[in-house]
């Protein structure tokens, strides 16, 4: 006679390691990775903060996305204590994890003992179904989604790279996207800027590209700002935004942003096209080096040419602009590994890409102090970045 299914818990239960939910949350605050094995709907119902998402379903298949180390010490629960049981016992002696335990009566045990429950933002039908390709992958999920649709990134031009920029990462339901340009829909801008029509030549291209954006995702809200950014408004703007994507063609302000960023601790993806060749990197500062520790002084102004007076192949801006957008979902997820320290160059005419390791400077300017020191006083409200530049040739 085979044993009842009541039996063969038991038996499992004799086999693992289970904990009391007190004891988990003193677990938690520790840092532990604490995993809630249930279903999609009873995690959207509330949760243990801090915990991640693996339903039980699918754990053989996403538990090494969500923990790739098998020696750290995981707890797993469920809504009574006995499928995180199972789960236990199938992630410790099948999959190799070597500290896995289970806590004892699930999140109802939790609750009862008045321990604070997490209830995910609730995301509309509509907005399941959008989301629905993210929200298939275990690197993103519901969660991810969220952080997306909380994120706050600014964009530096609504041109060549900020266009497939802003378009892109609009379909992905970054909930605000901030956009810096002053100018306006020029005709041979429609050759690179997709976010753009011919319909709105001479419109405001904060106006236009929010209008693309709004047509395309009512979940995100653009903020225009209609300015050149400068040492008179940078700190009053990039406060508000957690990432900043570089699309800029001129020097001076490239150096002002970079330091700004730096005094903030904002990361900035960073891209220059030119002709059919491209550059990206991420610089997020502390982690890796600054702008300033690649090109401590700017190059000389006929080495430096921008896109407006020069050629560039119409797809090139999609293609690093698009390689932005990439960078910035991955910093907001916190997945893969971003490009910081890394500068990656794309020759578009020999389809190659190569890649080059870039090190802090430990003399650099701006980067070896700490952020505090970088301060208005010092530098003078920031250094005349116009006349610095015009003086480097
Ligand atoms: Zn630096």
């Amino acid at each position: 006679m085979s044993p009842s299914g009541a039996e063969v818990l038991r038996q499992i239960k004799s086999r693992i390691e289970e904990v009391d939910p007190s004891e988990v949350r003193d677990r938690l605050s520790g840092g532990a990775v604490v995993i809630d094995v249930r279903e999609a709907e009873e995690w959207a119902a509330g949760h243990l903060p801090g915990a991640v998402h693996v339903p039980r379903s699918s754990l053989e298949t996403r538990i090494e996305g969500a923990v790739g180390d098998r020696s750290v010490p995981i707890v797993l629960y469920c809504a009574s204590g006995n499928r995180s049981a199972w789960a236990t016992r199938s992630l410790s002696e099948d999959l190799g994890y070597e500290h896995v335990s289970s806590m004892t009566g699930g999140i109802t045990l939790w609750k009862d003992r008045g321990y604070p429950v997490e209830v995910p933002k609730f995301m509309s039908a509509e907005q399941r179904d959008r989301y629905s390709r993210h929200i298939l992958l275990p690197e993103v999920g519901l969660e991810g989604q969220q952080k997306l649709l909380d994120a706050r990134v600014l964009l530096l031009g609504a041109g060549g790279l900020g266009s497939p920029t802003a378009l892109y990462l609009a379909a992905a339901g970054v909930g605000t996207l901030g956009i810096v340009d002053d100018d306006v829909v020029d005709v041979s801008n429609l050759q690179r800027q997709v976010i753009h029509n011919t319909e709105r030549v001479g419109v405001p291209k904060v106006e236009s590209a929010a209008a693309t954006i709004a047509a395309l995702n009512p979940d995100v809200n653009v903020v225009q700002h209609r300015l050149r950014l400068g040492p008179d408004n940078i700190m009053d703007i990039l406060p508000d935004y957690d990432i900043v994507v570089d699309g800029l063609d001129n020097f001076p302000t490239r150096y002002l942003l970079n330091d700004a960023t730096v005094r903030l601790r904002i990361p900035v993806v960073s891209a220059a096209i030119l002709g059919f060749d491209g550059q990206l990197s991420v610089f997020k500062p502390y982690e890796g080096p600054c702008y300033r520790c690649l090109f401590p002084v700017p190059p000389p102004a006929e080495l430096a040419p921008s896109c407006g007076a020069n050629g560039v192949i119409g797809v090139l801006p999609g293609t690093m602009g698009l390689l932005q957008a990439t960078e910035v979902i991955k910093l907001i997820l916190d997945i893969g590994n971003p490009l910081i320290g890394r500068l990656l160059m794309y020759d578009a005419l020999a389809a190659s890409v190569t890649e080059v390791k870039v090190r802090r400077d430990p003399a650099c300017p701006i980067c070896s102090r700490a952020p505090e020191e970088i301060t208005d006083d010092e530098l003078g409200v920031f250094p005349d970045y116009e006349a610095f530049c015009a003086g480097a040739h």
